[in-house]
């Protein structure tokens, strides 16, 4: 990719070390193949407030759902406001990324079940670090994951064909864009739409189809339903009927052998024999030999770089 996508990322996990024992914690699957792909923008809001390396442990205390961020053996050192600020102050700058990946379990990084403990008893595992926090708030189409969670295969695929949907929704959006612009960008989505979520493929093609307001709302209104239905896992049996809907445009130029060794693969996907990438192929090299308009304007079909190899573990 000559032009590579954002992402803003704690700086922890590209092997800086910034953390408070002095460390880093260095992700290999970010730091040895997502960096061909996309261009990172690293951020550690501890060190960014001034707090040393090494330095003493933080960590979140009180209401869940507005806690403080404190040291650990010093309740009295409290730093939330300093990462709150920062945060604030920093979000004009992320304009330009497409997603962001955070540092689990920290209490400023971490984006779910980060520990908040109570006075005496056992932690609350359910807040959400104070940077994390706000730049979800900011940015709520944003696609966001944790680096744990991307060791999941379903999670990690999601994760990444949002950010690459997300940056054309960008670039859509950047220029002067008209009801034709977002009809075609649509267009090329509802497959994508159809293996996440049926409800909102449908509620949204009605949206798109009834375009009423002033673009300006219409557009807001659209991508927050679209990132929120992509945001719904893709099961096999959601992509075996995806792939079932592709395989009825095809049905009248197919030779019956070819029909059923298609039908057979999408079985075999459906059945958990073969990753997704096999019946994907075989449609695509069907579409080679009989294009059509439709599918070959899905990006279900191609939606990120093949060589990610995201589709041969799903
Ligand atoms: S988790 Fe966030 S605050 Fe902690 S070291 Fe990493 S980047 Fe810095």
């Amino acid at each position: 990719l000559n032009n590579k996508i954002i992402l803003g990322i704690s700086s922890c996990l590209l092997g800086e070390n910034v953390r408070y024992d002095g460390g880093h914690k260095r992700d290999n699957y970010i730091c040895d193949t997502l960096v061909n792909y996309f261009d990172f923008l690293p951020i550690c809001p501890e060190v960014a407030i001034g707090m040393s390396i090494p330095r003493p442990a933080v960590h979140l205390v009180g209401e869940p759902n507005n806690p403080s961020l404190v040291e650990a053996e010093n309740k009295e050192k409290n730093y939330t406001q300093l990462i709150q600020q920062f945060a604030s102050k920093t979000m004009d700058d992320l304009t330009g990324i497409s997603g962001y990946i955070l540092k689990s379990k920290s209490p400023s990084c971490g984006w779910r079940r980060v520990k908040v403990y109570q006075q005496k008893d056992m932690p609350f595992h359910n807040g959400q670090g104070l940077f994390a926090a706000i730049l979800e708030k900011c940015y709520p189409n944003l696609p966001i994951e944790e680096e744990s969670r991307l060791n999941d295969d379903k999670i990690r695929e999601n994760f990444i064909e949002r950010v690459f949907i997300y940056k054309k929704w960008q670039e859509l959006t950047s220029k002067a864009f008209c009801k034709e612009a977002i009809t075609a960008f649509h267009t090329q989505h509802e497959l994508t739409l159809m293996a996440h979520h049926l409800f909102s493929y449908r509620k949204l093609g009605k949206m798109v189809a009834a375009i009423d307001q002033p673009l300006e709302t219409f557009y807001q209104q659209y991508i927050f339903h679209l990132m929120k239905a992509l945001n719904h896992t893709a099961t096999k049996k959601k992509h075996a009927n995806v792939l079932q809907h592709c395989m009825g445009y095809l049905k009248k130029k197919l030779s019956p052998i070819d029909k059923e060794e298609l039908q057979r693969t999408i079985d075999n996907y459906r059945l958990g024999l073969t990753p997704l990438i096999v019946p994907i192929t075989l449609l695509r090299h069907h579409l080679n030999h009989y294009p059509n308009e439709h599918l070959n304007l899905q990006s279900y079909l191609n939606p990120y770089p093949e060589e990610l190899m995201l589709r041969n573990h799903i």
